[in-house]
């Protein structure tokens, strides 16, 4: 098969002719018809995020069963499927209490511990592809829905973990990013007011058109002042930091009013400071979130075949110009997310 191969950190893709995988026991090997191309995967492509190379990257896919290996079940040829970024154990207490991004057993990431998506077929545990609904056509539409499992389904699971409801103010730290803007989208479902704060300004109308109803410029690093100033002093319900380097969340954190929850996921994962007497006064939560649960993916699959809310993927390509398109994506060119197109 034609596959896009990193032969080491920080190299262009080379398209190399591989041999095809064959399912094992367990195992299921799928043709892929799009992949994703996000911020995550050129952190391994740079070799900011470290793996064993060479490496096919990788895992947001819109992909079909072709092959499945002796023993498994609930998989079938002809399948559509997408698959679970973790390659969690399925065995362990956090995997059995519906918490498989705690697995505590975890293989890895699809992608970056083994080959991924930006080839013709991949090969996976059969536990780690997840049908898609009969009535999503993932086959008009291979990019968008390729996305689903991780751009839209993290912010999903950010609306539980912070128990975002309808009324409330949401804060997006790093709006315009990949997971950002689809935050933006699925707190506006949610039926919150929603304000997106970031420093490029070249995303704020995208911002704006994904569900902002105000837009913070915090190039000036005066954030959390501009947020209390929106909410009349008041302070936002929700902080949801993408970039979570320690300004973003001593600004994420000043900003909250009473009762009010911080999430930090993804970004530079610095410290920071509060002042825990303010915590206890305004009764404050200071949540992590780490991917999505499975179940959680499924929900989100099942918005989207419903039309409650599309993934935004605005560049999307042939897998022959990766190295292009992650050009882009290493410059935060892109507005909500890219994708290849691998096969028909
Ligand atoms: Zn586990």
């Amino acid at each position: 098969m034609k596959a896009m191969v990193l032969n080491a950190p920080n190299t262009p893709f080379a398209m190399t002719e591989v041999p095809d995988p064959v399912a094992g026991p367990g195992e299921a090997v799928a043709r892929v018809l799009a992949c994703g191309s996000g911020l995550t995967i050129q952190h391994v492509k740079a070799g900011r995020i470290s793996a064993p190379f060479p490496r096919i990257i990788g895992h947001e896919i819109t992909a079909e069963i072709v092959e499945v290996g002796a023993g498994v079940s609930g998989l079938a040829v002809g399948d559509g499927v997408t698959a679970y970024y973790y390659l969690n154990c399925g065995h362990c207490r956090w995997c059995l209490a519906n918490l498989e991004p705690l697995c505590d057993r975890s293989g890895g990431n699809v992608g970056r511990n083994c080959d991924g998506g930006y080839a013709e077929y991949i090969k996976l545990p059969a536990h780690i592809f997840i049908r898609l609904p009969q009535d999503l056509d993932y086959r008009a539409h291979p990019a968008e829905i390729g996305v689903i499992t991780d751009a839209l389904a993290t912010p999903y699971k950010v609306l539980r973990r912070a128990r975002v409801r309808a009324g409330e103010t949401v804060a997006v730290f790093g709006a315009g990013g990949g997971l950002g803007i689809h935050q933006l989208m699925l707190a506006k479902w949610a039926r919150a007011r929603v304000i997106a704060v970031d420093v490029a300004k070249d995303k704020f109308d995208a911002c704006r058109k994904a569900g902002a109803d105000e837009v913070v410029d915090a190039s000036g690093g005066n954030a959390a002042q501009a947020l209390l100033e929106l909410t009349r002093g008041e302070g936002v319900d929700v902080a949801v930091d993408y970039v979570s380097s320690t300004t973003t969340l001593e600004a994420a954190a000043e900003s909250l009013g009473r009762h009010g929850r911080l999430v930090t996921l993804g970004g530079a994962g610095q410290r920071f400071e509060v002042s825990a007497l303010e915590m206890l006064l305004k009764e404050q939560d200071l949540l992590g979130s780490r991917y999505v649960t499975r179940s959680e993916i499924l929900e989100t699959l099942d918005l989207v075949a419903r039309g409650e809310v599309w993934p935004l993927v605005s560049d999307i390509r042939p897998l022959a110009q990766a190295e292009a398109l992650h050009e882009r994506v290493e410059r935060g060119e892109v507005i909500g997310r890219a994708a290849l197109l691998v096969g028909r």
